[in-house]
């Protein structure tokens, strides 16, 4: 099958996971005109990934981006189901639930199967390896890595990763449709962290034991980067953003897998997650947004 094929074969595409990155990963996919199923634990969290993306399309009509039939039949495309098998019809499904080895496996296997035959099951996971979730299926030539960044339909890039198994057709399929969505694809070897966590996470984690030694407040901290070496977001603003359980999930993969105590989480990081401070989505982090 050719690339062309490949990509034209797809005309359904599934979200598992109605987080931030997987409404967002909806958002754009109805934006490009494919029919979306979008699942989570309940109908009712798919239902309100849906009102999240909702509420962004209404702000982007307010502001003149787009009208307001686009909005209405990007949101006609988005079908809120529950779990893997509110999948089964879908051509691609992309992965998007919570950063954890042993719930991703669970949600690979129930995914292999409820999909049908040639689904492409993708993954956005941020450093988990993609041939130990494609051992879990039948099918581990279609299952590859799609790394999204957050927030979605903002972020040009996606990463690519690569499965032991993943064949050419799948790879290169992907690689299209990642384009199709208006995105520029890098690849990365399917190692911790792959290449853009690899070199994040080590950032935003120096900058929690700077903060937790003292060297400044988390303000000094972030304004130094933004400031000093011309980043959009300083490092402990942009956790808040990305989710510091998240960020923990992701520092402990680098640190098991690759066994370098480089790579330790600041206890500054653990003690925000244990709190339940895990960022904007809960309305705490390293900064408090309930105002
Ligand atoms: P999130 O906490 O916003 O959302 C996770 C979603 O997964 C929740 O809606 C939760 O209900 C759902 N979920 C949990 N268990 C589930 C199950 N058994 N079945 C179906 N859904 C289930 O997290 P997020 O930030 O959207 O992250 C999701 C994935 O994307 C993770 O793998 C993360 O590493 C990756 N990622 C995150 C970012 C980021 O900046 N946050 C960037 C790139 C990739």
């Amino acid at each position: 099958m050719t690339t062309a094929q490949g990509l034209a074969a797809i005309g359904t595409i599934g979200v598992l996971g109605a987080g931030q990155m997987g409404a967002g990963i909806a958002q754009v996919a109805a934006l490009a005109g494919y029919q979306v199923r979008l699942a989570d634990v309940s109908l009712e969290h798919a239902t309100k990934g849906k009102g999240g993306i909702a509420k962004l399309l209404t702000r982007a009509v307010d502001k003149g981006k787009m009208s307001a039939d686009e909005r209405e039949a990007a949101l006609e495309r988005i079908h809120p189901v529950i779990g893997a098998d509110g999948l089964a019809s879908c051509d691609l499904v992309v992965e998007a639930a919570t950063e954890n080895f042993e719930l991703k496996k669970r949600l690979f296997a129930d995914l292999d199967r409820a999909c049908r035959e040639g689904c492409i099951l993708a993954t956005n996971t941020s450093s988990i390896s993609i041939t130990a979730l494609a051992a879990v299926t039948k099918r581990p030539e279609l299952v590859v890595g799609m790394h999204f960044m957050n927030p979605v339909p903002v972020m040009k890039l996606v990463e690519i990763i690569r499965g032991l198994a993943t064949t050419d057709a799948t790879y290169e399929t992907t690689i299209a449709l990642a384009q199709r969505l208006g995105k520029t694809t890098i690849t990365s070897k399917d190692s911790p962290g792959f290449i853009v966590n690899r070199i994040l996470i080590p950032l935003i984690n120096e900058a929690c034991f700077a903060l937790q030694e003292g060297l400044g407040s988390a303000v000094d901290i972030d304004t130094g980067i933004k400031l000093g070496l011309n980043h959009p977001m300083g490092p402990l603003e942009l956790a808040d953003l990305i989710g510091l359980d998240t960020c923990l999930a992701i520092a402990e993969v680098l640190h098991r897998e690759i066994g370098d105590d480089k790579y330790r989480a600041a206890n500054i990081l653990r003690v925000h997650v244990a709190a339940g401070w895990l960022g904007r989505k809960t309305g705490r982090g390293f900064y408090d947004y309930r105002k």
